[in-house]
């Protein structure tokens, strides 16, 4: 066990794992005294500030099988403790879900990215992780692990707003996410409506899937065949918007520009009129919509590759 400084007043057992058994019954023995670290990129500097206490740290970057992405039936299994730049320099996953690793690319800095991770961008809980919205839009599920063993829930059941997760820290273990990566037709981006003059976490990031089909005739434009619409606001749990997507299908592409325009317009203006993402309203639907041609340019050209039957 190693003893870690961290500010002048406070002096932490820290306690390396190497399962995620190991670091349950760790947390367990110390009955809501020990919390969770992966990357510390956020938990430290609360910690410093004084929004958090904890008696000791239980590190959980180093366990080797939550290291591993994996293909399983169920979709891609991601280890919560790889890295923000694993997902970044990934090759299979660059192609088999470029979402995530366009999300991870868009958080901090480098230096930053090596070491915060996937569990710790879902179990902080912020409606403005990008990696955690992506995952959301995917419909992916994560694997908690207690002292009674693990379940998979589904990741939009952990969020409660207020940057808190359901995920307890001081007795669980985010040790997975899993999804079902890209089908072939469909096309993803994520947009980031960045803070006037600060670095840091997005007023709003978005993210947009789209599947398109071929339109009723050679020439007309593709038609929506299936959407997930995300948007993350800081303060408030992520959320999809299942009546934005719904209002989507069967539109033409450029139809369904405008009528998700609409929809996120109406979501913004409907938040808390002092929120940056309310009062930044043009330029957010602007960047949504922008958000929403991409993903379905990149829907195209893959519905294209399908066609000509590309690898
Ligand atoms: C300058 C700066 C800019 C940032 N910009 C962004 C941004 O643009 N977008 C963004 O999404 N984030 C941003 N962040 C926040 C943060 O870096 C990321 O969310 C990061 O992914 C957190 O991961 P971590 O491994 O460092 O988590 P940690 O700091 O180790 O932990 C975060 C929280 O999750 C809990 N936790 C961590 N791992 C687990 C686990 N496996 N099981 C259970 N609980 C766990 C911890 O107890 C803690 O409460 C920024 C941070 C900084 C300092």
């Amino acid at each position: 066990m190693l003893q870690l400084k961290l500010a002048p007043r406070v002096l932490f057992d820290y306690y390396v794992a190497s399962s995620a058994e190991e670091a349950v019954s760790y947390l367990s023995a110390h009955q809501g005294e020990a919390r969770v670290v992966a990357g510390g990129t956020q938990l430290l500097p609360q910690i410093q500030q004084g929004e958090l206490t904890a008696g000791y740290l239980v590190d959980v970057a180093q366990i080797a099988a939550l290291r591993k992405l994996s293909m399983a039936p169920e979709g891609l299994v991601i280890g919560s403790a790889i890295s923000l730049s694993r997902l970044v320099t990934h090759e299979k996953l660059a192609s088999r879900c470029p979402l995530l690793p366009e999300a991870a690319r868009s958080i901090g800095t480098p230096a930053l990215q090596r070491l915060a991770t996937v569990g710790g961008n879902v179990a902080s809980g912020w409606g403005n992780s990008d990696v955690a919205l992506a995952l959301l839009a995917l419909d992916a599920e994560a694997e908690i692990t207690d002292y009674m063993g693990s379940q998979w829930v589904p990741i939009r059941s952990l969020y409660v707003g207020g940057g808190h997760s359901r995920v307890d820290a001081t007795r669980e273990v985010l040790s997975a996410v899993r999804f079902r990566p890209l089908a072939r037709g469909q096309g993803s981006a994520i947009v980031r409506l960045e803070p006037a003059g600060r670095h840091g976490r997005a007023d709003l990031v978005g993210v947009t899937i789209v599947e398109l089909t071929p339109g009723p005739n050679g020439t007309a434009w593709p038609e929506v065949s299936w959407a997930a619409v995300a948007l993350g606001l800081a303060s408030e749990p992520p959320q999809r918007h299942g009546d934005i997507e719904q209002a989507l299908l069967g539109a033409p592409w450029p139809v369904a520009r405008g009528l998700l325009s609409d929809g996120v317009r109406d979501v913004l203006a409907a938040v808390d009129a002092s929120h940056p993402a309310n009062q930044r309203l043009d330029e957010a639907v602007v960047l949504l919509a922008a958000c929403w041609e991409r993903a379905c340019q990149r829907a195209s050209a893959a519905m294209s590759a399908a066609s000509r039957g590309d690898a």
